[in-house]
């Protein structure tokens, strides 16, 4: 009996161990026939929601041909940008894509595939703030979107007063121009989309940091992360992504 009892506990282990860190592998995935993407849809121009309804954007553009180059249907998964580096190891989803930035801290918990697109961080601030560059950020309040690079950055730098969290980069701009913050530090070309629909606000010429996006992948899913990686070199070579990019990009 008790070693009936022990065989159970040790099935029951080896489950529970399993159900843990289970990513699907590529060949999983391609049985299914789906590649499931996390993505957080309030980053335009990469990732947003459109006037239809529909998700939309650079980065939904480029994971569907990739998804099309693979034979594999896409299903987006919208959540919370630092869920999608949770959701992505423990097998939730398959990749994440989300205008994400190739990190030292991430690459402790994920891969990441070749870099598709570049960005940077700048500071959104009013007009009549008197900031004009990063230095002038010093004691000053300034709002991040939770967990992204703009917001490790400014919790690194000391010299900034305290750092407010948002869900979203929007909600953050919207608290600017309430005046509940100083700025915002974010990727350059949401910045542009944010601010559109507020005259009083600005984007410094100061960039803060040079970046390059790339889809996350689970570590280890070494096979998913070549498919991947073929996927996008053909759509590099055949003109695709360029293409995809410029939709939403125009050359400053
Ligand atoms: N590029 C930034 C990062 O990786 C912001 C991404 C985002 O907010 N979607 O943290």
């Amino acid at each position: 009996m008790k070693k009936l009892l022990a065989l159970v506990f040790c099935f029951v282990l080896v489950f529970a161990l399993s159900g843990c860190a289970s990513y699907r592998t590529y060949e999983q995935i391609a049985a299914d026939g789906k590649l499931v993407v996390a993505t957080n849809a309030t980053f335009p121009p990469y990732e947003f929601i459109d006037d239809d309804g529909n998700y939309s954007g650079i980065d939904i553009e480029i994971i569907e041909a990739v998804g099309e180059y693979l034979g594999l249907e896409v299903e987006i998964q919208n959540i919370e940008f630092d869920a999608i580096l949770t959701a992505v190891p423990s097998g939730k989803a398959d990749v994440g894509i989300a205008g994400m930035t190739v990190d030292e801290t991430r690459l402790k918990s994920v891969d990441f595939s070749d870099t598709y697109a570049t960005g940077k961080q700048v500071i959104i601030t009013s007009a009549d703030s008197g900031i004009a560059g990063v230095d002038d950020l010093a004691g000053k309040k300034v709002g991040v979107q939770t967990g992204t690079t703009g917001d490790i950055y400014a919790s690194d730098d000391e010299a900034i007063g305290s750092v407010e969290q948002y869900n979203s980069g929007i909600e953050a701009v919207l608290a600017l121009s309430q005046g509940k913050i100083d700025a915002v530090i974010i990727d350059n070309e949401p910045a542009k989309a944010y601010i559109a629909s507020y005259d009083s606000l600005i984007i410094i010429d100061e960039e803060y940091t040079y970046e390059e996006y790339a889809i996350c992948i689970a570590k280890g899913n070494d096979t998913l992360t070549a498919k991947i990686n073929e996927a996008l070199s053909a759509l590099k070579a055949d003109g695709t992504l360029q293409a995809i990019i410029d939709k939403y990009i125009s050359a400053d």
